[in-house]
């Protein structure tokens, strides 16, 4: 794609109105990295102000009776939207760290004696580390890792045949942090289903960028994460999916007063509410939702159809540049091939990534992220990514490289990245 293209492409992009929505304070920051933090929607600040005067200042704790108390159902049922979730199936809480040891935990204890859980080495760390945790507390749980043979792809056939009449839980990220890979959800979660075993399905990095649908393919359980691509803020609160099916049956085993049948009568005894609801733990983060439903509406006006395909469009066109420009100066395409079993974020790999990523940063206006130990991320946000600066970013990355200009930076990494 040429800059021309790219130019002519974003002149009749129906989502390019959406771009005036975002706060931009720096007109030539290309900002590649919303897949880890989605920008700051122009509503939220005013919403989140009126909240914090009109509600909490002069309502104070009237404010529970008015809407506070709701919204982690509420806007559980708009995630609900974009991950084919009925009503009553998504609540909002925690983290997603927490809200995977509630479901896992909950899950292995109904399905005792079964003792596997069932994932791949290319599921986020924390998921990773939430069921070294859980296997603490349950030290029959043998937790079985299947390896991905290029660490790119998803080891679908490898699962599959690791599903078993053992298994309690199999437990993935359905679009892969580093990679990009999405797996194609339906086929895990028939083959789980014919033996007995529950799906639990990390969706950080697709809801807001893929499409998802846990009711038609039959999944189970599921939590994800807000602040990325549907740009709830740093830390916002996190989502679970419980399967209509499998409310009743699945206890949490973190069960505060939340998720207590009737929390103001103060029995002592828990008694867990009927429905999403006790799967809730403590007091909701009522300023955090306020500032997640903001950008949770854009991504809901836009809609995940029209996201997808421009979404598409740009990781296409980044393939296409690496082949025609990136490859030739030592970078890898470490991500699918295939866009349909693509994502929304693409990983370039390069020896020197780690340093021209600060030379991008610091000297190129671009910000795209880093991920150990050799991958440039670069995350297309197609409710405000233009074309334009898909092959910009570009541009500037062959600068970096050809004029060596990362070579005055230190290879030790500290901070965020
Ligand atoms: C971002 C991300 C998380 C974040 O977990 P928190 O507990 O909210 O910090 C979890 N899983 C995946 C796959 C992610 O991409």
């Amino acid at each position: 794609m040429t800059r021309d293209e790219a130019g002519t492409l974003d002149a009749k992009d129906p989502l390019s109105h959406f771009r005036s929505r975002f706060h931009f304070p720096d007109r030539n920051l290309i900002y590649l990295d919303g897949n880890s933090l989605g920008r700051l929607p122009i509503n939220t600040a005013p919403e989140v102000d009126r909240h914090l005067n009109d509600e909490w200042g002069d309502r104070l704790i009237r404010g529970w009776n008015e809407g506070w108390m709701e919204l982690p159902f509420r806007l559980g049922d708009k995630i609900g939207q974009l991950i084919g979730a009925q009503s009553g199936e998504t609540v909002v809480a925690d983290s997603t760290s927490v809200n995977l040891f509630k479901l896992a935990a909950a899950a292995c204890l109904t399905q005792r004696p079964r003792t596997k859980i069932v994932t791949d080495d290319l599921n986020f760390p924390s998921d990773h580390y939430v069921l070294q945790g859980l296997k603490t507390l349950l030290p029959s749980l043998e937790i079985v890792v299947i390896r991905s043979s290029d660490g790119v792809h998803g080891p679908v056939e490898e699962l599959v045949s690791a599903i078993d009449d053992q298994t309690a839980v199999v437990t993935l990220s359905h679009t892969v942090f580093k990679s990009g890979f999405v797996y194609d959800m339906a086929p895990i979660n028939r083959r789980a289903r014919q033996v007995g075993a529950l799906t639990l399905w990390d969706l950080s990095h697709s809801v807001g960028s893929v499409p998802v649908n846990l009711g038609d393919t039959g999944a189970d359980l599921a939590v994800g994460c807000t602040y990325k691509y549907l740009n709830g803020g740093p830390g916002s609160p996190a989502f679970l999916y419980v399967n209509d099916h499998h409310q009743r049956l699945l206890a949490n085993p973190v069960s505060g007063w939340m998720g207590q049948t009737r929390p103001f009568d103060f029995e002592l005894t828990y008694q867990g509410a009927p429905g999403i609801t006790h799967f809730l733990t403590g007091t909701p983060s009522v300023v955090a939702l306020k500032t997640l439903e903001p950008g949770l509406d854009v991504v809901l006006e836009a809609g995940m159809p029209a996201l997808r395909s421009k979404s598409l469009v740009q990781t296409e066109a980044l393939r296409t540049l690496w082949e025609n420009r990136l490859q030739g100066l030592g970078f890898a395409f470490n991500s699918p091939q295939d866009a349909e079993c693509r994502g929304s974020h693409v990983s370039l790999g390069h020896a020197e990534a780690y340093r021209i990523d600060l030379a991008l940063i610091n000297e190129m206006g671009v910000l795209p992220d880093f991920r150990a130990p050799d991958n440039i991320r670069i995350g297309i946000a197609p409710l405000y990514t233009r074309h334009v600066d898909v092959v910009d970013a570009v541009d500037r990355l062959c600068t970096v490289v050809e004029s060596k200009a990362y070579e005055k930076y230190s290879r030790t990494a500290d901070g965020v990245t």
